[in-house]
């Protein structure tokens, strides 16, 4: 058995595993899933013990030997195993580095998996037989003992407390009266009986949903929970939840956004009590630790969590949901470029588990799928509250004099409602104080050095701020180009809008919420209970308002801008659009008191602005699906591109090129697939490199992944790019 080879899967981005013998001295059994030290060049490094294999006799190689088992028992079981090997084939990404994913930082780089532990003293079984009168001579260690039998043990700190010096324990434990040992103090408490809150009477529609998922207990099916804004779809998988976690089973939450986990804490801990946790980045490793140790040992009921959080293991796994499963949060853009919402399909898949995908906008691949009687659909068509649906006002812009940027009709409507008492919702899906500023003389203009853009003007900090590549830059005194002083500020940003609506609407508070107001961890939550006390106030904010929230006192949201967006580059473009309008729009009089919406436009009939005033969602979907089809772009066929950038723009599209031309194409594999570029992408020039891609398209996902796996093993050929970063991207979202 010594010849045995363990193959390692190493946290470096490259495709193989790497073998090692058994360690010198191994008397355990390596499992699959445990942690290991290896040798790995000069370093040392942690590792995931992955497979076995027999050495050959023709193998004349010198393997090195694992250095230590860090697990005896594994880390990961045999689902999380399945899921990594999928994604690793899926979306072409090196095994070892997506192993990371499965573990909080501190596990990942070899620390214990375990709660934070506390010291215990204990008396041994010869220690029991020992009489106090037997210690007559050391008071101290007298008292220690009569601790000890009257308590059983006690934690090293209450001894200290006690006045047990060092000296006297080590003592006693020299002479192998006592013990110290260690215990881990879980942060969780057992099943509790307290008050929870009554789940709500739900209306017919609410009832049927429920009743379709809790008849999908230990089946895999998929839901899509299509609800309008409002109409009660959180309450819907509350309750199915409930019934998940009464047979005793986890159920798994994902959200898109880290700032909704606070609130989604706090509703489901009135319903759960205490075995509620949420995951996400802005925890700390010990919280991350602790989240993980309890979802993966079973001993809390129900994680939420941000895109990550898919990758917990969880012991009992009933269920999984997918909120906002449109939200583009749930792809990562960068290195391991998953999407959260399609592995959970598959974790799903795997595990045998129901999945419910819910959005009032879903995302047209999932109502492809709908369509196509993949996914089960509940609808439900009704605000929960009674409330009806907002109405919808656009207001023309052309021949208008505005004022910052804001219509008469949209200041009249804001004064009335807060005049009324209630809340206003202004929508700019834009940070900083204005997005430009040129010089009036020379015509000089905020350019980024390093990007294909323009950077911000920032007020609060002054400066120039690039959201790109976040360049910064202090704000000129005089123009680097004609010395000129005369600079015109180009354009709105949120910060602008805010100086005016304070200055316009005294006499209520304007709340800007955006990701410079909100930098610090508990700042979104300070402002959303501000809201909640229901003040007539103005709620200023860009797409990080959207999702999600239920802002009972909001009777009026405003668009400042309706128009960005309609002529994007991309083609989901307008999908998006329509998405974010309609969410934005679902913050109005979601509660008693009926709300409206204005959409500020400079072409207020156009198709798509026509279509969210009327207020579908599923009407410009379904056109959206349609021309997609005719066109054969995604989801009616499958996508993947590949990215290069270099500091040069001739090399990153030589790169790719190249790659085309050496690539060793089976005919047959080429055929299924289309090829367009490689293009510079969209913004080419970001960060200081050049970006270039190639588009692959096919009818089938097969031939689309043999063809990218002739492309992988060419592009791990470190030798090819030297100067260039490269990526692979399945199922891309955007080019940007
Ligand atoms: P969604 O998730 O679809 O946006 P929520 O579940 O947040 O909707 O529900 C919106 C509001 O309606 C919440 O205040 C919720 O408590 C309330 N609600 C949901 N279902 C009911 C119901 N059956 N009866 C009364 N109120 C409900
Ligand atoms: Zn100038
Ligand atoms: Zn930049």
């Amino acid at each position: 058995m010594s010849s045995d080879l363990v193959e390692v899967l190493v946290p470096i981005p490259l495709m193989e595993k790497f073998s090692y013998l058994p360690p010198k001295n191994n008397t355990s059994l390596l499992k699959q899933g445990s942690r290991v030290l290896i040798p790995f060049g000069k370093r040392t490094l942690v590792g995931v013990v992955w497979s076995f294999s027999k050495k050959d006799s023709t193998d004349k190689r010198k393997y090195r030997h694992i250095v230590e088992v860090l697990d005896e028992a594994p880390l990961l079981d045999a689902h999380s195993i399945n899921l990594a090997e999928w994604a690793s084939r899926y979306y072409h990404y090196p095994l070892g580095e997506i192993i990371a994913y499965f573990f909080p930082p501190s596990i990942r780089k070899g620390k214990e998996a375990k709660f934070r532990e506390s010291k215990y003293l204990e008396l041994t079984s010869k220690g029991s037989f020992l009489q106090s009168e037997d210690l007559a001579r050391a008071p101290i260690q007298q008292k220690l003992l009569a601790l000890l039998k009257e308590k059983k043990e006690i934690t090293l700190k209450s001894a200290q407390a006690f006045g047990i010096s060092t000296t006297a324990i080590n003592s006693l434990i020299e002479k192998g009266y006592i013990n110290r040992f260690s215990r881990e103090l879980s942060p969780y408490k057992k099943l509790e009986n307290k008050k929870l809150l009554p789940s709500k009477k739900l209306n017919p529609e609410q009832k049927e949903a429920v009743k379709a998922i809790n008849s999908a207990r230990g089946k895999n099916i998929t839901f899509l929970l299509d609800g309008i804004t409002g109409s009660g779809k959180t309450e819907v998988y509350l309750q199915a939840i409930q019934e998940v976690v009464n047979q005793g089973k986890q159920a798994l939450i994902l959200i898109p956004e880290i700032g909704l986990a606070p609130q989604a804490e706090e509703r489901f801990k009135e319903y759960f009590g205490d075995r509620v946790m949420s995951f996400h980045s802005a925890k700390n490793d010990r919280e991350k630790v602790d989240a993980w140790l309890g979802a993966s040992r079973g001993l809390v009921d129900i994680i939420i969590g941000t895109r990550s959080s898919v990758f917990l293991p969880m012991k009992n796994l009933g269920i999984i949901i997918v909120d906002e499963e449109h939200d583009l949060s749930f792809k990562q853009m960068d290195k391991f470029r998953y999407s959260a919402r399609d592995m959970a399909l598959y974790r799903a898949k795997l595990e045998k588990v129901p999945v419910v995908l819910a959005s009032a906008t879903p995302s047209l691949e999932t109502l492809k799928n709908a369509e196509e009687d993949k996914y089960k659909v509940l609808k439900l068509s009704k605000r929960a509250t009674g409330a009806s649906l907002p109405t919808f006002q656009a207001v023309d812009l052309r021949g208008k004099e505005l004022n910052e940027g804001l219509s008469k009709e949209l200041l009249e409507a804001t004064h009335l409602e807060l005049s009324k008492g209630n809340q206003v919702l202004i929508f700019l899906n834009r940070r900083g104080y204005a997005p430009s500023m040129i010089c009036k003389v020379c015509g000089w203009i905020s350019n980024c050095d390093r990007c294909d853009a323009l950077m911000t003007v920032h007020k609060n900090p002054f400066k120039l701020h690039c959201h790109h590549c976040e360049a910064q830059k202090t704000y000129p005194n005089k123009c680097q180009s004609c010395g000129s002083n005369d600079f015109l500020t180009y354009g709105f940003g949120t910060e602008r809008i805010e100086e005016f609506l304070q200055g316009h609407f005294p006499e209520a508070m304007t709340l800007r919420i955006d990701s410079d107001s909100t930098r610090k961890k508990e700042t979104l939550s300070e402002y959303f209970n501000e809201i909640r006390k229901g003040k007539p106030m103005i709620l200023l904010g860009t797409q990080l308002l959207a999702k999600g929230h239920h802002f009972p006192d909001v009777t009026l949201v405003g668009i400042i801008d309706a128009d960005s967006g309609l002529f994007s580059a991309d083609f989901r473009g307008s999908e998006r659009v329509a998405q974010l309008m309609t969410q934005v729009s679902g913050r109005a009089g979601r509660d008693k008191k009926p709300g409206r919406v204005i959409l500020q436009s400079y072409c207020p009939d156009h198709p798509q602005i026509e279509e969210i005033i009327t207020g579908s969602y599923e009407g410009f979907a379904k056109k959206l699906l349609e021309e997609r089809k005719s066109s054969k772009i995604p989801p009616f066929t499958f996508q993947a591109k590949i990215f290069a950038e270099s500091p040069k723009s001739l090399v990153s599209r030589d790169f790719i090129l190249n790659l085309l031309n050496r690539a060793n194409v089976d005919e047959k594999v080429k055929a299924n697939v289309r090829l367009v570029g490689p293009l510079p992408s969209v913004m080419e020039k970001k960060s200081g490199v050049y970006r270039w891609e190639l588009s692959i398209f096919s009818a089938s996902r097969s031939n689309l992944h043999k063809f990218l796996d002739v492309m992988q093993s060419r592009l791990y050929d470190a030798k090819a790019s030297k100067q260039v970063r490269w990526a692979i991207d399945v199922d891309p979202l955007s080019s940007i």
